[in-house]
């Protein structure tokens, strides 16, 4: 049998043995004893699921726990690469394709830039073609491949598998792409679709010991996006957008945003915005290394950061004051007990991290200062793919 098959599989019957194998996945190794104090089941009952979950590979042993006199107990735990996740990441500046198995350890992973010519038709069969590539490469049957997590900008309909029309993708044409019926079509699969904040979120939930359950994620690369998970679950909001958290106002008489308001968060914060702050300080005669002509990346505002570029380290710095005042007023709002946050600027450039965080912590409504945890995402540009297959796999459950 084939652990796609006995993943998908929903009778009443088969939900114990779902149990057995998923509790062996999340406390795993564990001994026959543990799992009849965890489920209660008949010791009849629990030696011939077990004999199943071996016979078909799921589980298998592991070694043996200590013995309190006596035949050590036998130790089972899952059989890791006995099937395999596909978890992407498809963002404004790049699209990524990540192999895992099912413990959720990234395998293989490509990224490709996402520029002009990537319309979703050429994204959605660069995405296929990899995916047959890392199978073929790791001699991996398409039968093991158990499904697919697909974390993307929103707007989403998740109900249909589409993306609905995000913004400032550099390309034309992403408008209702049915991204979760052409890779199910291909692959015949479960495909999930999941906005890659909340999979961001999640993926580094997983992999967190801090073990904060509500946790507000949040990344800022091009744009400004925002996750939310309460109680280690994902916050679906009905549109599957993340994106609007980079339309709060923090300034009411502030600076043009692109929606047409002013004063939106994204108006200090967003890479073009830092640009533009920056060319309107060189006519007053300051000097900067970012000129009008260049297209600039992070890179550049980092770099010219470290060379001692006194308008880019101040816009920089402007932009992390404003990010922190709304950050302080998503913790008043939401209450997460863990705030992380992901975003080149937030590894490579120190101080804008250091100034979010004591911003934030400045606006934070007194009985709250001291009740968040402040930390840089640990996976990096890995949580969005790491969730998204995290997610999949767990949907094949009832959790
Ligand atoms: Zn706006």
């Amino acid at each position: 049998m084939y652990i796609k098959d006995f993943l998908i599989e929903d009778t009443a019957k088969h939900a114990t043995l779902k149990k057995v194998y998923r509790l062996i996945y999340d406390h795993g190794p564990m001994t026959k004893a543990d799992l009849q104090s965890i489920t209660n089941l008949k010791h009849t009952t629990l030696v011939r699921i077990i004999d199943e979950l071996l016979m078909n590979q799921f589980i298998h042993e592991s070694g043996f726990a200590n013995s309190s006199g006596g035949r050590p107990p036998v130790l089972y735990e899952i059989v890791q690469n006995r099937g395999f996740i596909i978890g992407i990441d498809i963002s404004r500046t790049h699209t990524s394709i990540a192999l895992l198995d099912l413990k959720i350890t990234i395998i293989e992973k490509y990224t490709f830039s996402m520029t002009r010519v990537h319309t979703p038709e050429i994204v959605i069969q660069k995405i296929i073609d990899t995916i047959k590539h890392f199978l073929q490469l790791h001699s991996i049957v398409s039968n093991d491949l158990i499904g697919i997590g697909v974390g993307s900008v929103g707007p989403l309909d998740r109900k249909q598998g589409l993306i609905l029309n995000p913004d400032s993708f550099p390309s034309t044409g992403w408008n209702r792409v049915p991204i979760v019926s052409s890779l199910e079509n291909e692959f015949l699969v479960k495909v999930l679709l999941e906005n890659g904040a909340n999979t961001a979120a999640f993926g580094e939930y997983l992999h967190s010991s801090n073990k904060g359950h509500d946790i507000l994620y949040c990344i800022s690369g091009v744009g400004l996006r925002c996750g939310m998970l309460v109680n280690g679950q994902v916050v679906q909001n009905k549109t599957g957008v993340a994106s609007a958290f980079g339309h709060m106002i923090v300034d009411i008489d502030g600076r043009q945003c692109i929606c047409g308001r002013k004063g939106c968060l994204l108006s200090y914060t967003s890479l073009d915005s830092m640009k533009t702050q920056i060319l309107e300080q060189i006519p007053t005669g300051v000097k900067s290394l970012i000129t009008k002509e260049q297209s600039i990346s992070f890179e550049h505002l980092i770099l010219a950061a470290y060379a001692g570029d006194e308008v880019v380290k101040g816009v920089i710095l402007n932009s992390a004051h404003y990010y922190g005042i709304g950050i302080a007023n998503m913790i008043n709002s939401l209450h997460p007990d863990q705030v992380i946050l992901n975003g080149p600027l937030i590894y490579e450039y120190p101080l804008y991290y250091e100034k979010i965080v004591n911003t934030a912590k400045q606006y934070i409504f007194d009985s709250y200062e001291n009740a968040v945890l402040f930390s840089k995402g640990s996976l990096k540009e890995d949580a969005v793919p790491i969730g998204a297959a995290a997610l999949l796999f767990n949907a094949f459950f009832n959790i």
